[in-house]
């Protein structure tokens, strides 16, 4: 058995074997503090000021080599470069070393408090999350006063990366083929490392609280990205098992990448349009490498995060145009802001709610400020002209937000037309259905809008009353429990009945347990992450409505969730046990993952 075994969240599958090395672990843990002799102050000063210049240089260099489809990431490490730069940090740290007569690392330290407590008293939400910045600045300058950063380019061989937390400044200076896997501390199921792994194709694990107390670097470690899991220092009859299972997921790929590019078709010819979700624009390559007929969900809010100022109409046109021409006449569906909870943007800070999830969120946010609603809204629809753009509203939980949205629309129509721009008057309109109050009117919702897609990750958030992010509840996150399956049922039955298309866009498209059931409803499209297109593609080929459609019958007959899961289970093992091998189910849950009462 492993000496130790830790787990997180998995966010990009695939299994690797390797060498630990810490980027940026306990920072502060090694920091010396020390009185200095009077004599010494000039020198530390020098020291002070060299460490600032040097954070300088090296974030420029970083900045300059920014890849192209990078630059997002690249306007952030201009925002460090004007902190590094300016002198109330540096100042503030060395009037403490001289004032205090101690060395460097410890001023930089009692600097970065003193502004933080500043900042914090300003209640002013822009200067709260600036601090997040200068801490990070900060770190870059600390690293160089105790001798500088690991130097990634010198290391021998390949290394699994692990970090406290990786930013996107960290993001763009690895050396990415030097790069097993990566671990975070930090990070949930949509943060940055995991877009990351998954469009470098590496696994990924995030999320893991004890990560720094249980590894050391250099211990050799398995990062199992299907299941979440770390071990640390693993017995040679582990190594076999996962050097096994690495041969044949690797093998498992490079034969169904042959056939991802053939229609989501079931052997008795019902086909299911197969989109992706993406969050950045760089994802499209995959998207279509991966055979994605086009995109089902774009999360916008991703081009408002992590700066400090709100984007144009004209660079959200831009990128809106770019996605929808290179997917050209595949569809684009631009889904509006889904601000609040936990995708806040710096602009705004923590907007302090007691139940964020339940608070202003997503269309509420925009109801709350229109023109930042409108700003997004123009683009979207001159961006349209292309013709395969679609919108979507998030959060929609009955008529009046729906009509709302819809009246803003119009507007927005309304003066482009005044002012003679172009744009696309019949832009498709459509809703996420991800709550349960819209799934309820899903029959009158139906009649105002061109599409619906579910968002399951909100339903089952809302419908079953457990925070998605709360790892003390996650035993609780159930797909298949019957409340959940009924209200999906109900909104394809709604949608239909309308003749309006219905899409399903939560993780569970991506869940090969829960496919086929979804197929037995007669959905009309799943919209998953790019990585899991060709194995739910190659389950949908396998597969027959019919038979899709008896099992349906028997879930819906079932009024546990236990006996569902079991009952999924068995039939699908036996139908499909070499895609099973690969993919993490939501159904895992049910199993208690540990948090079970
Ligand atoms: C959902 O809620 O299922 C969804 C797809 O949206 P998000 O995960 O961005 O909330
Ligand atoms: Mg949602």
């Amino acid at each position: 058995m492993a000496r130790t075994i830790i787990r997180g969240i998995p966010v990009s599958a695939g299994v690797s074997i390797g060498k630990a090395l810490f980027l940026n672990r306990n920072r502060y843990e090694r920091l010396p503090r020390r009185i200095i002799s009077p004599r010494r102050i000039a020198r530390e000063l020098e020291r002070l000021n060299k460490a600032f210049a040097a954070t300088a240089a090296q974030l420029e260099e970083i900045r300059a080599n920014v890849p192209a489809e990078l630059q997002e990431h690249g306007l952030i490490i201009d925002s460090h470069i004007m902190i590094v730069r300016d002198p109330k940090l540096s100042k503030t740290a060395a009037d403490i070393l001289e004032k205090h007569a101690i060395n460097a690392e410890w001023a930089l330290e009692k600097a970065v408090d003193e502004l933080g407590r500043v900042f914090e008293s300003l209640d002013d939400p822009y200067f709260r999350e600036r601090l997040g910045d200068i801490r990070i600045v900060a770190g870059r300058i600390m690293d160089q006063l105790l001798g500088g950063k690991k130097d990634l380019q010198a290391l021998e061989g390949r290394v699994v990366l692990m970090a406290h937390d990786l930013s996107p400044a960290d993001t763009v200076e690895l050396e990415v083929t030097r790069i097993m896997s990566l671990v975070t501390t930090l990070g949930a199921k949509t943060s940055h490392t995991g877009i990351l792994a998954r469009s470098l194709q590496i696994p990924a694990v995030v999320g893991v609280s004890d990560l720094e107390e249980k590894v050391s670097d250099g211990d050799l470690v398995v990062v199992d990205g299907f299941k979440g899991k770390i071990l640390v220092d693993p017995s040679e009859d582990e190594l076999a098992q996962y050097e096994e299972l690495s041969d044949q997921f690797h093998d498992y790929q490079k034969s169904i990448i042959r056939f991802c590019h053939l229609p989501g078709e079931t052997r008795d010819g019902h086909s299911l349009r197969i989109l992706a979700n993406i969050e950045l624009f760089e994802e499209v390559a995959q998207v279509l490498d991966n055979g994605g007929e086009g995109v089902g969900l774009l999360r916008t809010e991703y081009k408002y995060m992590n700066r400090r100022d709100l984007p144009t109409e004209t660079e959200l046109y831009e990128e809106y145009s770019e996605l929808a021409s290179i997917l050209n006449p595949r569809p684009l569906t631009i889904r509006t802001l889904d601000l609040g909870a936990d995708k806040m943007i710096s602009s705004f800070g923590a907007l302090e709610e007691t139940n964020p999830t339940l608070g202003l969120r997503a269309i509420r946010f925009c109801m709350r400020h229109p023109k930042i609603f409108k700003t997004q809204l123009r683009a979207i629809l001159r961006a349209a002209t292309q013709g395969n753009v679609r919108v979507m509203f998030p959060m929609i939980s009955g008529l009046k937000e729906l009509r709302y949205a819809k009246n803003m629309l119009s507007e927005c129509r309304r003066e482009l037309a005044m002012e003679g721009v172009a744009f696309n008057p019949d832009l498709p309109t459509g809703i996420m259905v991800e709550l349960p109050s819209a799934v309820m009117v899903s029959e009158f919702l139906a009649r105002e809008v061109d599409f619906f897609s579910i968002g399951t990750n909100d339903l089952i958030q809302y419908t079953l009353g457990i925070d998605r992010t709360n790892n003390h509840v996650s035993y609780l996150y159930q797909p298949l429990h019957p409340a959940i399956v009924r209200s999906i049922k109900h909104a394809v039955d709604a949608a239909h009945k309308a003749g309006i298309e219905i899409s399903l866009c939560g993780e569970m498209a991506a869940d090969p347990f829960c496919v086929p059931i979804l197929i037995g409803m007669h959905i009309d499209c799943l919209s998953l992450n790019p990585q899991a297109i060709p194995g739910i593609k190659r389950i949908i080929r396998q597969t027959t409505t019919e038979e899709c459609a008896s099992l349906l019958k028997l879930v819906l007959t079932s009024s546990t969730v236990s006996r569902t899961n079991r009952l999924v289970k068995d039939i699908i093992y036996q139908r499909f046990p070499e895609e099973l091998t690969f993919f993490s189910s939501l159904l895992e849950s049910d199993e208690g993952n540990g948090n079970a009462p």
